[in-house]
């Protein structure tokens, strides 16, 4: 069994929440090449996307393994010391605990992790994306995953005898603090099911999902952990990273990157307050619009039966996405025309910054009933 783990935290970035530093990348690559060296990792790649470092980690110890966690927990902690030496903002943002307990699932950083047979007859070669998504939440790709795996409209190679049968969908309820509140739904059955809880993109996100075709193939990881349902008040947008594997018995890279074009509003942006668009931006691209557009990247990796990953290629970092990327700046102004009114920033229990609960608050002791 082969496993592709995607960790990835905000711990810290170069005159605001941009970029990381070249050091902290550096850092990154060093202690990735140190587990390489010791047999703990086959092979990895190290991206940035907005203020986000994502390591991603080809290895063969099953999903959720203590070892590989708390090597990324250390690689984002030294990263961190770097960040501080460096003076940069936000250092350490995400690493929320003291030490994982060997998961780093519930202590900051996101995860997705996918494990497979690759030696499985039905995947003779395997190809995956990796998308990383900054200045949003989980719910971000609610919408461009429901579309690609369960919408003909948005994905035609769903009529395809490999996928016809369909996708099993785990949600979780992302607002629940204690253990995994989950609920698994089947397309195309329950596609309606589906888009009833995917709507609330800050309550309900995407787990994971497998192919009902060959039930033990999971096709997307995505990591769903809200910061504020761990933290209990706001410490950063809980900027998601997810796995899609692809080609064969699963949608191809252009089905599965095809929703974007939309360039759908997502809850994010400034202060994680507003309503704005998403971006597909270049991967490593730093995060410095205004009220910052929320933005995702999207590299598509190979990886042979060793394990060892073949270079990266940056799917967005394409001229056909600059259309997309207008189209999203032209989406982000209109909306922030309207300033603070209505869904140009999110309800007032997403405003997760403490001191808007606390304005709001003091203005409530200022209310009077008359009469
Ligand atoms: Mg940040
Ligand atoms: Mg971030």
């Amino acid at each position: 069994m082969l496993t592709v783990s995607a960790i990835k935290a905000d711990i810290g970035s170069v005159g605001g929440h941009t970029c990381p530093s070249s050091r902290m990348i550096a850092e990154a690559n060093a202690a990735l090449r140190d587990a390489v060296a010791q047999g703990l990792l086959v092979d990895f790649a190290v991206t940035s996307t907005g203020d986000d470092v994502c390591l991603l980690m080809s290895h063969r110890n099953g999903s959720g393994h203590p070892d590989v966690h708390n090597l990324a927990w250390e690689a984002f902690t030294r990263c961190t010391g770097i960040a501080r030496d460096e003076g940069l903002y936000a250092a350490g943002q995400d690493l929320l605990k003291d030490a994982p307990s060997g998961n780093v699932r519930g202590a900051g950083p996101g995860s997705a992790e996918i494990t497979f047979d690759e030696e499985a007859p039905e995947r003779k070669a395997e190809a995956f994306l990796v998308f990383t998504a900054d200045k949003c939440g989980p719910g971000a790709v609610n919408f461009p995953l429901w579309a690609v795996f369960t919408s003909p409209l948005y994905n035609g190679g769903l009529m395809l005898p490999t996928m016809r049968k369909g996708f099993k969908f785990r949600i979780i309820d992302m607002e629940h603090a204690h253990g995994d509140r989950v609920i698994d739904l089947v397309s195309p059955e329950e596609h309606v099911d589906l888009a009833i809880l995917l709507r609330d993109e800050n309550r309900f996100g995407i787990q994971s999902i497998h192919s009902r075709l060959h039930p033990e193939q999971q096709v997307v990881a995505v990591s769903t952990d809200r910061l504020h349902t761990i933290a209990g008040e706001y410490k950063g947008k809980d900027d998601p990273v997810a796995i899609v594997r692809t080609q064969g018995i699963f949608p191809a890279p252009e089905e599965a990157v095809s929703p974007f074009v939309i360039a759908p509003y997502v809850a994010g942006g400034a202060r994680g307050s507003h309503t704005m668009p998403l971006m597909p931006v270049a991967i490593n691209t730093p995060v410095t619009g205004p009220y910052c557009l929320p933005l995702v990247a999207c590299v598509a990796y190979s990886v042979n039966g060793d394990g060892v990953l073949s270079e990266g290629v940056d799917v967005f970092g394409n001229p056909v996405w600059d259309n997309v990327r207008l189209k999203a700046q032209q989406k982000g102004e209109w909306m922030r025309q309207q300033g603070f009114v209505g869904a140009a920033m999110l309800p007032m229990t997403e405003l997760e910054y403490s001191a808007f609960r606390k304005s709001l608050d003091d203005l409530e002791g200022r209310f009077r009933t008359l009469g």
